[in-house]
């Protein structure tokens, strides 16, 4: 791959694993200096080691208000300026909604949702005073097609999705493009919290991607020339039975 994002720093969040973890690989190929924002200080450490230089460490539990308000000003204090934002972290919670803790519920809307919404919001000084600059969510299939084994994950993305294509028409006017990723299922750590038999359903109809699908279509919706905004990628498992 060219290395079409020099000189630009990417922050993703949830950059330890899985989709934020492929699409950290991606940008440093092309080029880009990343800060990886995860809550595993282990698993950031060891990924950090490997990747190089370009990859800036930041661990911060996104759930504590304090911590997740220092996103935006500890990432410039290690790299300079944020040109792309991968607000990507996510928990999933499945199954049938009198079974689930509700406890549970409420750190899932939190980081999925509200976490998601400061993120961006607190980002948009720093882009807009530079005139430039790309936020782009992970969101869910489920999010387009609600199934009724995740009711409040789906409605979590459904939020995500109705904030991305809203606020996207709000910055256009700044220079900055905003837009999300709707894949399906993902082979990542995430999946081990799904219903067993959903997982298995996935598994033996082939409708599993990779982490790293998910990158190339972060990269198709960054590397367009600045006047065309990808405002979401729908990744539909040809197998799924919707
Ligand atoms: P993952 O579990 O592999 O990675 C999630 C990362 O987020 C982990 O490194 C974890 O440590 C970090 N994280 C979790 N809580 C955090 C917190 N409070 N503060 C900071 N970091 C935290 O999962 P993934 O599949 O890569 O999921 C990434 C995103 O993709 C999520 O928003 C998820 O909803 C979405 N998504 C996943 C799938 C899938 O099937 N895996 C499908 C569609 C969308």
């Amino acid at each position: 791959m060219s290395r079409q994002l020099e000189g630009r720093v990417a922050v993703v969040t949830g950059a330890a694993s899985g989709i934020g973890l492929a699409s950290t690989e991606a940008m440093l190929q092309a080029g880009a200096r990343v800060v990886l924002v995860d809550r595993d200080a282990e698993a950031l450490a060891r990924e950090c080691a490997r990747l190089g230089p370009a990859a800036l460490p930041l661990q911060i539990d996104l759930l504590d208000a304090a911590a997740c308000a220092s996103l935006v000003p500890r990432a410039l204090a290690l790299a300079g300026q944020i040109d792309i934002l991968h607000a990507n972290a996510g928990i999933y919670v499945g199954g049938d909604l009198v079974d689930a803790d509700s406890s549970a519920i409420d750190r899932m809307l939190n980081l999925n949702v509200n976490v998601v919404m400061k993120n961006v919001h607190d980002a948009l000084p720093h882009m807009i005073g530079r005139g430039t600059g790309d936020i782009v969510v992970t969101s869910s299939l489920a999010a387009h097609f609600p199934t009724p084994w995740e009711p409040v994950y789906a409605s979590s993305k459904w939020a995500i999705h109705c904030f991305v294509q809203t606020v996207r028409r709000q910055v256009f006017k700044h220079g900055l493009r905003v837009g999300s990723l709707s894949p399906g299922p993902v082979a990542s750590a995430l999946l081990a919290d799904w219903p067993a038999d959903k997982l298995a359903e996935a598994k033996a109809s082939g409708s599993l991607i990779e982490p790293a699908d998910v990158a190339e279509a972060l990269m198709f919706m960054l590397t367009r020339p600045r006047n065309v905004t990808i405002r979401d990628v729908v990744m539909l498992p040809s197998q799924f039975d919707l």
